[in-house]
């Protein structure tokens, strides 16, 4: 049965309501395919979910055949970049670059590399690539533990009273962040063989993970270096708690540091190992280490690239660039939403919400919104100019039918309204073509083909009109 707008319960809005932050969103409320909620909040209509219905058919089909999230993406007209993710292997996130989209990553002017800040490798290139294991944050490790510096000198111990944070510490001793060493203790979880949801933890493991001052500690990239200190398969870090540090190190919270600690693995990023004159915890409640020389004044078990990487930073991929941030729309990747692909090999996720968006935002004018093929609530309207015209009304339930038949979404605008609201209706919803029935064509046997995008009009015989339109939907 053809779908009828007036059993759809469609209604459009001349304005959308106030409060809403982006074109796109305004767009979606005012077709009829987003209500807002409470406190920011949206949900879809019947024809959203529609939408997101064709969408995940779509993506899920693109999976079951082998297909490659690329493929879908571009069928519908998305130029989107490919994101390394940690949680996920390479080519299973996708972002649709947008000013104002919500997810930011750091992305390379020069190649087409991107990456979710904690997953970039750091260091330069790793020579990884994204082939394999390139999605692995490039450890720097040390085959061995460094060899200690036999440089003279010590570290300086000196009264700090009340210093607990990085800032504190530059105020009172004038030592940048950039030049102090972050201790910060975790608890890495491990078994034989068991993940998330599949066993108990059998083992905590206590570690001290070193970063710069200035620096964000990237909790994926401990857990992969965790594996190397540990032996065992680790499945989890989480940030220890107080009582664990102060069994393991004696001292109180907030006040570590790598020189003099002992009984806890000391894991360091790279970066501290290349500071000289660096200031750090003394393990003693208002005492810090100042002049320390990593590698003389402590060792640690393990160097590795720990942190998050930053704008500026250099691209892991081609090494010739530095990375900028870039906002977009993150359409696939981790979190709910379809898992399309065979088998549990696959991780890639639809992530309908941003998709839509992503689609609106790609295709929308002053009209309102315009979908592609294939990614649209419908792919067609059927619009008899006078419906209460028997005439037109029998000849548009004919192209509908006959489109239902070769298998388009149709949509036959039923309604007992003005032309001009019809048309103006279907612009704003944006279904990718239109069909006009009106009294002068069809008087010749004919009824007007519309292309949203182009607004390419051409009239065809009303017997034609239905393989005319799947032929125009077929080619884009
Ligand atoms: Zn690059």
């Amino acid at each position: 049965m053809v779908t009828r707008w007036t059993e759809l319960g469609l209604t459009t809005l001349r304005e959308a309501p106030s409060g809403i932050a982006t074109e796109r969103r305004r767009l979606l409320v005012r077709a009829g395919l987003m209500d807002p909620g409470p406190s920011g909040t949206y949900r879809w209509t019947p024809l959203g979910q529609r939408l997101v219905g064709r969408l995940e058919k779509r993506l899920a089909w693109a999976g079951l055949e082998g297909g490659h999230p690329r493929e879908v993406l571009t069928a519908l007209g998305l130029d989107c970049r490919a994101v390394a993710v940690a949680s996920l292997p390479d080519d299973s996130a996708w972002l649709y670059p947008c000013p104002d989209g919500p997810d930011e990553v750091l992305a390379c002017p020069a190649c087409r590399y991107a990456g979710e800040a904690p997953a970039v490798p750091c260091g330069g290139p790793t020579g990884a690539g994204r082939g394999g294991s390139g999605s692995r944050p490039g450890n720097l490790r040390a085959a061995t533990a460094p060899a200690p510096r036999s440089a003279g000198g010590a570290a300086v111990r000196r009264h700090t009273p009340g210093v607990r944070t990085i800032a504190d510490l530059e105020r009172f001793s004038g030592v940048p962040g950039g030049r102090q060493i972050k201790t910060l203790f975790y608890a890495i979880e491990s078994g034989p063989l068991v993940g998330p949801g599949t066993g108990t933890a059998t083992d905590r493991t206590l570690v001290a993970a070193l970063v710069r001052g200035d620096r964000t500690l990237s909790e994926v990239k401990l857990l992969r270096a965790a594996e190397d200190l540990a032996g065992a398969v680790p499945f989890r870090v989480a940030p220890a708690d107080r009582e664990e540090v102060l069994r393991a190190t004696g001292a109180p919270f907030g006040s570590a540091g790598p020189v003099g600690l002992r009984g806890v693995p000391v894991v360091a990023d790279a970066e501290v190992m290349a500071l000289s004159a660096a200031a750090c915890g003394a393990n003693e409640e208002d005492y810090h280490f100042f002049e320390v020389e990593p590698g003389r004044d402590f060792v640690p078990h393990l160097v590795s690239d720990l942190r998050e990487a930053v704008p500026g930073d250099p691209c892991p991929e081609c090494g010739t660039a530095t990375l900028d941030p870039l906002r977009g729309l993150l359409v696939i990747g981790d979190g709910p939403g379809v898992k399309a692909g065979p088998g549990d090999l696959s991780w890639w996720r639809l992530r309908p919400g941003p998709l839509v968006e992503a689609l609106a935002e790609a295709g929308r004018d002053e009209a309102g919104l315009a979908w592609p093929p294939g990614g649209s609530p419908f792919d067609v309207v059927v619009i008899p100019v006078d419906t209460r015209d028997p005439a037109q009304a029998a000849a548009a339930a004919r192209v509908a039918a006959d489109l239902e038949a070769l298998g388009v979404d149709v949509l036959l605008d039923d309604r007992d309204a003005r032309p001009g609201v019809k048309f103006t209706d279907a612009d704003l919803v944006g279904f990718p073509v239109r069909v006009t029935v009106g009294p002068r064509r069809l008087a010749e046997g004919q009824v007007e083909v519309t292309r949203r995008r182009t607004r390419e009009t051409r009239a065809v015989p009303l017997t034609e009109a239905a393989r005319e339109v799947a032929l125009l939907l077929g080619g884009g």
